[in-house]
Formats: C-alpha cells, structure tokens, sequence
C-alpha cells in the first residue's frame, strides 16, 4: 500500500458558502434528539435528461428507471419499517462554477459550460456538447456534494453524542471518476466525488480531515486517482478489472487489480482483505478518516456489456454488505455514488436492479441497526 506524507492543511470555505451550507443543512434536520432514526438522503438528477443521438453508448434512461424501482422497493416495506430511518428523495442542485474550480481548471470549466469544446474533447467525453448536458454535468456533482454536505453538517452537530451511528446520503447519479483537472473522458465531465471532497475539506476543516473514496466500480478510478496524486487528505483505493483500462493506469494510493472474468469468491476474498487492511491501519493511524465515498458502479456484473469480470448479482449485493459492514465499523459518514452500469442487448433488468439494489441494501443495513437497538 503506498501512503502519502501528510501536510498540515489549512483552507477557509468563503463566509457565503459556508453560511448557506449550514442553512441548508440545519432547515431540514430535526432537532428534536429524543426522536433519533438513522439518516439516510438520496438526491437524484434524472430530471436533467439529455437526448442523446440514437443507439448512443450512454445508458441514459437508467437513472430514472433506478430511482423509480429503489422508491417501489421502499415503498414496499411497512409502515413501521419505512419509519425506522429518516429517509427522503431531493433533486440534485447544481454545482456552481466556485464548487466545480476546486478541482477543475477554470479554463476548462468556461469552455464546457460556454459549449466551446473541440470535438476530440466531446470525442473523449463520449457526449455531444449541449445545454441539457451542461446541467446534467453540473447536478452529477451537486447531488454528490449536497450528500456530502447533509451528512458532514448532521456530523459535526451531533459529535457530543458518541453512540449514534454515522449518518449516510446517497447520489443515484455520479461516480463519474474518470474526468481529470482539465479534460474528460469515459463519460465524465467533471468528477463529482472530487469536487465534493475539496469542497468539504474546506467547509468541514475540524471535523473533516482525512477522506477515503473506495472505488468499486469495473473500472480504474483513473480521474480521482490523479486528482489526489499530491494530496494526503484524500485516499484513493480502486479495486477494478485488469482488462478494463479506458486510458493509461494511473497510480491510486492503493490500486488493486483482478484478473479478466474474476469470480465472486475471488473478488469477494478480495475485497474482505483490503477492507481489514484499511480498517486496522486506520485504527493505528493517527489521522483517521472522518467520511467515506463509495463509487458503487455495478459494470462488475457478468451481463454487464463493458465490464470483464463474471460476478453475480449475489456476490454484488455480498459487495454492498461488506462495504456497510465496513462503514459502519469505521464510525464515519457514508456517500454513496452510483458508477458504471451498461446493459446487453437493451437488457435493462439486471443493471437497473443491481443499481438499485445498492441504495436498497443501505436503506436496509440503516433499518436493522435501527430495529436492533
Ligand atoms: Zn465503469
């Protein structure tokens, strides 16, 4: 595992930012402590649909159909089951320029946002440049920041009461971590779980120092891995096929590849391993992590039509367990991101359920620590 040398690191939100995060924050939290129920937020962008030409790569239409099978399986549940946690669906808000130039050259942020790319630029994206596109850019990073913001603010103000559980948000959109500081590729613009991290960093500077994003998509976290190259207050750990690079490797902090079509019992032994490892040499550290992002793409499927690997559906939801098992042990707030997912032959099913089943296994977890205590 190669570890970076930490820096001290000193950074002051604007008063304007960090005056409408915590309004924002604190207009939708209960104060009321007595009534404690684990929190758990999904925000979505499918309203910023983009058409896309026909028989375009880019499985568009999936978000709507995740976000709608995810709420029909909740609102499945009981009553009283639905009641265990605080859980509500927000439409991502959209990133501005200032969120968006932590990360990104702003350069390269004008020229997108103006509709002044070359073509090899939008070539490489893999998306036609236009306004609908701009804002579906731009709310794939809101969202995952907005989940960040709710569970860092709920966070720190709850840091007096040592026994509740850490909360967690979700985006059902983002995990886009292959857009660099000042190009894109892979389908992604800007990376959404970047931004967000350098936003909080900076808005969250006592309460949130350290940062691990674990990447668990089919793919190299190629983007965020450069992004961070220098930066010790943020982790990056990608666990991802040996057969799937878009580009050039690039070096995570800790990179780990599995063989083309790697099975469950490989993968899962894998991933178990490194989890173990993260978590007992985070309880030596002296500068532990404060949040988690999970890039939870899902192209590790064997149905998948880009990823390599042959992993089930059962070994996918085993994944998901072992990452909330792991969360929850590390006692600090989750983000979960949405990452690739790419259907066979317009076989839509197992992908969007696969999605879903994501958030749903979160909404669960939340569920029985609830109903345990
Ligand atoms: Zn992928």
């Amino acid at each position: 595992m190669r570890v970076k040398v930490s820096t001290a690191f000193v950074s002051l939100a604007t008063t304007a930012n960090r005056r409408s995060a915590i309004l924002r924050a604190s207009s939708t939290f209960s104060r009321d402590e007595t009534a404690f129920k684990p929190f758990f937020r999904l925000y979505y962008n499918d309203v910023y649909e983009v058409n896309l030409p026909p028989r375009h790569r880019f499985p568009m239409k999936k978000y709507a159909q995740v976000r709608h099978k995810l709420q029909g399986l909740i609102n499945e549940l009981s009553e009283e089951q639905q009641n265990l946690i605080d859980c509500e669906f927000c439409v991502s808000p959209l990133a501005t320029f200032d969120e968006l130039a932590t990360t990104h050259s702003m350069e390269y942020i004008n020229r997108f946002l103006t509709g002044d790319q070359t073509k090899e630029e939008q070539r490489n994206v893999g998306f036609p440049w236009s306004q609908q596109g701009v804002d579906r850019a731009t709310s794939s990073v809101g969202g995952t920041l907005a989940a960040a913001r709710d569970v860092c603010q709920l966070w720190q103000d709850q840091q007096h009461l040592t026994d509740r559980p850490a909360p967690w948000a979700a985006h059902v959109a983002g995990g886009t971590h292959h857009a660099f500081y000042d190009r894109g590729e892979g389908f992604s613009v800007f990376s959404d779980m970047a931004v967000a991290a350098n936003v909080i960093l900076r808005e969250y500077p006592s309460t949130i120092r350290k940062v691990l994003m674990v990447d668990l998509d089919v793919h190299q976290g190629n983007g965020n891995a450069v992004l961070f190259e220098k930066d010790p207050n943020v982790f990056t750990f990608s666990l991802h096929c040996v057969g799937n690079y878009f580009s050039k490797k690039e070096d995570s902090d800790l990179d780990i590849e599995l063989p083309i079509e790697c099975n469950d019992q490989t993968y899962l032994m894998t991933l178990n391993h490194w989890l173990n490892q993260i978590y007992n040499e985070n309880k030596k550290s002296d500068e532990k992590f404060d949040l988690i992002f999970f890039q939870s793409g899902v192209d590790v499927l064997e149905v998948d039509r880009l990823g390599r690997m042959s992993l089930s559906q059962e070994a996918v939801s085993r994944r998901n367990n072992l990452m909330y098992e792991f969360s929850h042990k590390m006692k600090v707030p989750l983000v979960i991101c949405m990452g690739g997912g790419y259907p066979r032959a317009d076989d839509w099913a197992p992908i969007i359920e696969a999605h879903a089943n994501v958030y749903f296994q979160a909404h669960q977890y939340l569920s029985k620590l609830q109903s345990s205590q």
